[in-house]
Order: C-alpha cells, then sequence, then structure tokens
C-alpha cells in the first residue's frame, strides 16, 4: 500500500517533473493567485480621493474629488 503511494508520488511527468514536485508547484501557485487577489481587490472597492457628495447652495450631486471644496456647478463651497 505504502509502497505503490511512494511509487505513484515518484510517478515521472512530462520533463522530468515528478508527482510531488507538480503538486507542490500547484499548491505555491493557488496561493499566489489567492494572495494577488486579495491585494488587487482592495483599492477596487472605492476610489480613495472620490466621494459621492451634495451641495446644499444648488442641490448638485455627484463624485467629486475630496480635495475640492467647491461645488462644479455654482462654485460655492461644499460644507463638510
Ligand atoms: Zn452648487
Amino acid at each position: 500500500m505504502m509502497d505503490s503511494l511512494t511509487h505513484l508520488l515518484h510517478y515521472p511527468l512530462y520533463g522530468g517533473v515528478v508527482v510531488w514536485q507538480a503538486a507542490a508547484g500547484v499548491i505555491v501557485l493557488l496561493g499566489t493567485l489567492k494572495l494577488l487577489r486579495r491585494v488587487l481587490r482592495r483599492p477596487a472597492r472605492e476610489h480613495p480621493f472620490m466621494g459621492a457628495r451634495t451641495c446644499p447652495a444648488c442641490g448638485w450631486r455627484g463624485q467629486v474629488s475630496r480635495f475640492n471644496e467647491v461645488c462644479p456647478r455654482c462654485a460655492r463651497p461644499f460644507t463638510a
């Protein structure tokens, strides 16, 4: 039983790679992909410098930079 398992793990694949090496490679690749996905997903959720705002003077609504403190329609300052 153990003999056949050991034999299977050392069964040569293409290019001289054995089964346990291929399995280890797949595990490392999946781990890297998981990590990359987690890193890439975070900044896509919400733009860090943009925010929804409503102008209290003219009622304009929209996405505007957080550094922009003036309404793009009536040029009056937003009250934060
Ligand atoms: Zn306005």
